[in-house]
């Protein structure tokens, strides 16, 4: 690899061979090029410093050792430093991009330092010179603005979290978070239990803090499992320079335009762009004003939620499988974006939500409106990064094009959508903005590039010939010169007689007359050494020039030189328009994702046919003929049988017309055996809340879902001894989180919590997790649970109504028929559903005496006894918020209900009538 490395020579000199061949009391000579790299590394002490040296990025010393090992790469040694090797390796410039990508996934951070000026400027000043270098910019994991480095689905953001003390214990976080490969800019404060959650929905490629948030072990759990944890100085977190340094980063006097912002929150946003000035040296994105968002104004899910529920990955995590990948029908890498930020973050305001929502029915009623407006998005690229890159000084002449398309589609849509009645806000809003580019930039952008394009500038060859007569000069002195140079060739081999004579080029000689070593000795006799001038013998040819060549070569090179200048000169005016028009091409790009957006999710219901949600203020979540938007679609793929639909009432019982929403969500209990569909009917429930909230339609035949503020859903799991931790351990903190966290706007999702101990300990921890949720948090909320004794609890709990999956008992197997229906399970059906897995039958037989043998045992002390022997809840209640206002006869119905009269003793029957009468004549009694 080294001998392919066109290094000049100087720098090859200065880079240690003069150290390495001089005398043994020169070894503590520093060689200048060691001078400047040592400074240049010592002031980014906490990079990989990629330095530039020809065609090539080289690293050395500790760099080298872990760059080679990460990438893989060749360590080799370079000269001498202080009387010991230097270890070095290197990266090919056009394969930059790459290696860059794989040391920012491994959590790297690099410096790229350029040279800064040409080797014969630096020669001008002295034989000794090194060139000019320095960073041009700092490559971050959430600071990239390239397509190779980027996913084109998915935002990648810096986040910037400043926290102050409110008093002792008690501290404010702001979140301020920037993607600058599209410009988005967000603001947000929240308190320390919703951090967790804000952060999780954020997912920022890398985070900033001040050293004292780093250091803080409070926060660690927090921090610490998140990638690319950044500390950095007081100063950048300073208060008190905070509005300063953010206006100046926008060029404004004040800040105040933005919008009222907390000091926190100016906070957050300057250390952000102070940042992002840092890493990009100066340079500028075209970064949007920070839009602050309300506290409270999108549904909070917990990082656990998300997993479990497979929102944006699954488990696993891929985005196949995931709610992402199931409802994404996107044609733009910006409505793609979008979509993975409603699906991360839906709101709260029905009214907003509304919006979201009409935009989308426009596009479900009109098919035709919605196919012509998707085929113009196919054909719409993306505007916001080509945009950053060419702000930034990284782009290409592929982002001029893509800007110059990007404006022209923007029209057609606006014209397409203008034609229809009755735009909703959110359309004609995008309308409004499709319509601002200036149509002139397209033209002059039309007019100046060429039909093919390089990926790179100084590739050259971009621009039309046509668009500037002086361009078109040089390229034909270019091009001409390289015609004569071939009549020259002709006129060689017929002076000299040798037929195969050619002329060639490479880099290092030029042009050169090249013949076979036979014909070598004729050109080197007179006559023909007057005109050839030997340059070079190899193994097989012998090699010359002429005067004539010579002359030409530069003619050649300087009008090649002169095109290139002229084409660059042309493409910094083209990016100066484009950055200039920058706004106007933002709130445009905006407007095509958005457009996307609703036309995807209108597209998802027409397949799929999903129907529009009623959203509004109340508690109610009344899903019928509700389906699992995942499953349903994998049982379609996979040829397996239709998804059964099934319906969920969470709704408060015996609302009071017109009375204010103070009143409590319903509890379903949902038993059945394995495999009967728990699991799925909960989450169904859970991921309708999450698409009518975020503003789509939902796979259900009507919902009405009275916004929900925190989404929490856990399962229960078995100990996972292998992984050396107790996943026990885990659903009980994240339980206590939920019992801790959930007030009545909330919408819980429990499964099989209490799976993960002993039965007893397993059904004790579920039962009272239960009593809590219907006394203390009194939120709607789902739980499944194998433990079909506790469907005795609805004796007890006026809101808790017990449901179950139906099955079918065929012949001594078990059919699931999916179907949720009220009532409770008797059996777990545990042994039909091993026998279904497969089980020897001998296994099987031998279970069913055991378990015949255990039930006539447990007879005599069923978790009935438990209902009437244990105070209910009784320390819990105390802390609890009022009791519900609800009619007794529904406590006494439930109750009724619950009761299983074949497996009561007579003793018991009596005691649960004197239960219910007590119940209907001291409503308040528990
Ligand atoms: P459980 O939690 O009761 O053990 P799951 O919810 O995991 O059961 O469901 C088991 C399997 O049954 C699922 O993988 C799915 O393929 C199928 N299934 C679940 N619900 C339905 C349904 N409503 N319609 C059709 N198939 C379903
Ligand atoms: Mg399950």
């Amino acid at each position: 690899m080294d001998a392919a490395r066109t290094i000049t020579d100087d720098e090859s000199a200065a880079a240690g061979t003069a150290a390495a061949a001089a005398g043994p009391g020169d070894e503590a000579r520093v060689t200048p090029m060691m001078e400047q790299y040592i400074e240049i590394k010592t002031a980014n002490p906490d990079c990989l410093l990629f330095y530039r040296m020809g065609d090539f990025y080289e690293l050395f010393f500790d760099d080298a050792e872990v760059a080679s090992r990460a990438l893989g790469i060749m360590l080799t040694k370079r000269g001498k430093h202080l009387g010991r090797d230097i270890p070095m390796c290197g990266v090919p410039i056009e394969r930059a991009d790459e290696y860059l990508h794989r040391l920012i996934a491994l959590g790297h951070r690099v410096a790229v330092c350029e040279q800064l000026e040409d080797p014969a400027q630096a020669r001008k000043r002295g034989s000794k010179s090194v060139v000019r270098r320095d960073v041009v910019r700092l490559v971050t994991p959430g600071t990239l603005t390239e397509d190779s480095l980027l996913d084109a689905k998915r935002n990648n953001y810096l986040l910037a979290l400043a926290r102050s003390r409110v008093s002792a214990g008690e501290d404010r976080f702001a979140l301020a978070w920037i993607d600058i490969s599209t410009g988005e800019f967000h603001v947000a404060e929240a308190d320390r239990a919703a951090l967790a959650a804000a952060v999780a929905r954020i997912e920022p490629g890398e985070i900033i803090v001040s050293d004292a948030v780093y250091a803080d072990a409070e926060l660690a759990p927090v921090l610490r499992a998140l990638p690319a944890l950044t500390p950095l100085g007081r100063d950048v977190f300073d208060g008190a320079t905070a509005e300063r340094r953010l206006a100046a980063f926008f060029g404004v006097a004040t800040t105040a335009s933005f919008g009222a912002f907390s000091r926190l929150e100016l906070t957050a946003a300057a250390a952000a762009v102070t940042y992002v000035e840092r890493t990009q040296i100066g340079k500028r994105p075209p970064l949007s004003a920070p839009a602050r968002e309300r506290a409270g104004a999108t549904l909070a899910i917990d990082q656990a939620t998300r997993g479990n529920l497979e929102l944006i990955r699954t488990l696993s995590g891929e985005r196949r499988g995931s709610l992402l990948a199931a409802i994404d029908r996107t044609v733009t890498a910006a409505g793609s974006r979008l979509l993975a930020q409603r699906l991360a973050a839906p709101l709260t305001d029905p009214a907003e939500i509304g919006h979201r929502l009409d935009a989308v029915a426009v596009f479900v009623d009109d098919p035709g409106l919605r196919n012509g407006v998707r085929s113009l998005l196919k054909a719409s690229p993306d505007l916001l990064r080509a945009l950053s890159r060419i702000v930034v000084g990284r782009g290409g002449p592929r982002d001029l094009a893509a800007i110059r398309d990007g404006i022209y589609a923007a029209a057609e849509l606006a014209a397409k959508l203008a034609a229809s009645p009755q735009l909703p806000r959110d359309l004609a809003d995008a309308v409004g903005a499709l319509r601002r580019p200036d149509a002139k930039l397209a033209e002059d952008l039309r007019a100046a590039l060429a039909d093919e394009l390089p990926a790179l500038r100084r590739d050259g060859g971009f621009v039309r010939p046509g668009y500037e007569a002086a361009l078109d000069e040089a390229r034909a002195l270019r091009d001409e010169s390289r015609r004569v140079i071939a009549a020259l060739q002709v006129r060689y081999a017929e002076a000299t007689g040798v037929r195969a004579l050619k002329v060639r080029h490479n880099n290092v000689l030029g042009y050169f007359v090249d013949v076979s070593a036979q014909h070598g000795d004729k050109l080197l006799s007179a006559p023909h050494s007057a005109t050839f001038i030997h340059r070079q013998t190899t193994a097989g040819q012998v090699r010359f020039t002429t005067t004539e060549l010579g002359a030409l070569e530069a003619k050649i090179a300087t009008a090649a030189e002169r095109a290139l200048a002229l084409e660059l000169e042309i493409f910094e005016r083209l990016a100066a328009a484009v950055a200039a028009a920058s706004l106007a091409l933002k709130q445009a790009a905006n407007a095509v994702a958005l457009l996307d957006v609703a036309g995807a999710l209108a597209a998802l219901a027409a397949e799929r046919d999903y129907t529009r949600p009623l959203i509004d203020d109340s508690l109610a979540f009344a899903v019928s003929g509700g389906r699992h938007p995942v499953v349903e679609q994998a049982l379609a793929a996979g040829g397996g049988g239709p998804f059964v639909a099934n319906d969920c009432d969470l709704s408060p019982p015996a609302r009071q017309a017109g009375g204010p929403p103070t009143d409590a969500g319903r509890i379903w209990l949902v038993t059945g055996p394995n495999m009967a569909g728990k699991s799925t009917f909960l989450r169904q429930n859970a991921l309708i809340a999450v698409l009518a909230q975020m503003g789509g339609y939902v796979p259900a035949r009507a919902a009405h879902i009275g916004v929900v503020d925190r989404l929490f859903s856990r399962v229960g799991a078995a100990d996972d001894l292998a992984r050396g931790h107790s996943t026990f351990m885990v659903e009980m903190v994240e339980t206590a989180a939920i019992l801790n966290q959930a007030g009545v706007r909330a919408l819980v999702i429990l499964d099989e919590i209490g799976r993960g101990t002993a039965t007893y300990d397993g059904l004790s921890i579920a039962w009272a997790t239960i009593e809590h949720l219907h006394e203390a948090n009194r939120c709607r909320a789902l739980f499944a649970t194998h433990f079909h004794e506790m469907t005795a609890l609805a004796a007890k709990l006026p809101r808790l109504h017990n449901a179950t999956m139906r099955v079918k008992e065929w012949q001594g197997d078990v059919v699931f028929l999916h179907e949720v229906i009220a009532g409770a399970a008797d059996r777990s059906y545990g042994i039909q559903v091993a026998k279904l897995a497969g089980l020897p039958a001998s296994v099987i037989e031998r279970a069913k005496v055991v378990l015949a043998q255990i039930e006539a045992e447990d007879r005599v002390s069923p978790a009935r006894t438990l209902i009437d022997d244990l105070p209910l809840f009784s320390a819990a209640t105390r802390a609890a918020p009022p009791p519900a206002r609800d009619d007794p006869r529904d406590a006494v119905i439930a109750a009724l209900a619950a009761l299983t009269p074949d497996e009561m003793s007579p003793r018991d029957a009596l005691e649960a009538l004197y239960a219910l009468k007590e119940r209907l004549t001291k409503p308040g009694a528990v």
